[in-house]
């Protein structure tokens, strides 16, 4: 067995720009997740513990089901920061309006993501295409920033890596991946907790939403890729939220012979999310690229400024052609 070989490193000038500031106004992506959530409530802690004032300015409410992360602590103005800092974000408008407001309104702008930025944006860049998680890098930054980590910042950050990597089961989990986990544990990370409230509970209201979505599946380029369409009424007819959606992709994935689980769901009249998870070898990231969307190769979205209807016709006939046209693994 070889050490792992992988390393996440932060460059000087981005280490500098926190260790220099002030006040710091932090922002994730709309639809904010447990990656963007937990590496900020982490970072948050650590920046504290520094003196610095932080502020988490997210344009979207954080769901209840990361209130345990305790970022209401952070909740404020974000106004008169000296460095906005974006977290697990590779796109501008993806802060939302008030996020991205925010992080124009900071004279430095600095961006820590595991994505490919298709416009990079901030002044002070520090991107990881290869790690599993945004956490994975902010684990990685708070020893250059001289904080030890502490059990409430093990935590948040083991929440990050447990979310984007399914709980260490997706493909970007290698054994660099199972060292930081091992790290964040020995700090004190409450796994169990965790693991609990993000894989082993959800409301009731949202199976039995996604029942009634999985019961009209469409099976798409002979079986090789399966879709479900979410629509406002049906998110009404649950008392549901765009939170009770997820997972629907990767349920649609683990379908025997399914390479590619799509979902798109109903954000407005002239607005339709795309979530889409691959297996093998189809490029998810690309085909998102085609819609104005991105991510990685096995998990992107986009947000499609089409009415409903059209949204789901265009995308099932894209997604039938090319599935059918892509080989075979
Ligand atoms: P999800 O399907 O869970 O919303 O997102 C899966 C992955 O795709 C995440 O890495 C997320 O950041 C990315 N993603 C989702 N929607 C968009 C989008 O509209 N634009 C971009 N650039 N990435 C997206
Ligand atoms: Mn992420």
């Amino acid at each position: 067995m070889t050490a792992p070989k992988r390393r996440v490193a932060p460059p000087k000038a981005l280490v500098e720009a926190l260790l220099g500031c002030r006040k710091v106004a932090m922002l994730t992506h709309i639809n904010p997740d447990g990656d963007g959530l937990g590496s900020q409530a982490a970072l948050a802690l650590a920046l504290r513990s520094l003196g610095k004032t932080v502020v988490v300015a997210n344009n979207d409410a954080t769901p209840g089901q990361y209130s345990f992360l305790g970022l209401d602590a952070f909740a404020g103005d974000p106004s008169g920061s000296d460095l906005a800092l974006s977290l697990d974000c590779p796109v501008l408008d993806r802060l939302g309006p008030r996020g991205k407001a925010a992080f124009l309104a900071a004279p430095g702008g600095a961006v820590i993501d595991h994505h490919v930025p298709k416009d990079p944006f901030g002044k002070s860049v520090w991107i990881e295409e290869g790690a599993a998680a945004t956490g994975e890098m902010i684990e990685a930054l708070l020893p250059e920033l001289g904080v030890a980590l502490t059990p409430a910042m093990a935590t948040a950050l083991y929440a990050a890596m447990v979310n984007d990597t399914g709980c260490f089961r997706h493909s970007n989990t290698d054994a660099f991946t199972f060292a930081v986990a091992v790290r964040l544990l020995e700090a004190g990370a409450d796994s169990r907790d965790v693991n609990r409230r993000l894989m082993d509970e959800k409301p009731l209201r949202q199976v039995r939403l996604q029942a009634h979505i999985l019961d009209s599946l469409r099976s798409l380029a002979g079986g090789r890729a399966a879709l479900v369409t979410v629509s406002a009424a049906d998110l009404a007819a649950y008392s549901a939220t765009w939170e009770d959606t997820d997972g629907l992709a990767e349920t649609l994935r683990s379908i025997e012979g399914v390479e590619v689980g799509a979902m798109l769901r109903e954000e407005g009249p002239l607005a339709a999310k795309l979530s889409l998870r691959s297996k093998f070898g189809f490029d998810v990231n690309a085909f998102a690229h085609q819609w104005g969307g991105g991510g990685h190769a096995k998990a992107a979205g986009a947000t499609l400024k089409l009415p409903f209807a059209e949204a789901v016709q265009r995308v099932s006939e894209a997604l039938d052609s090319e599935i059918s046209a892509a080989r075979r693994v």
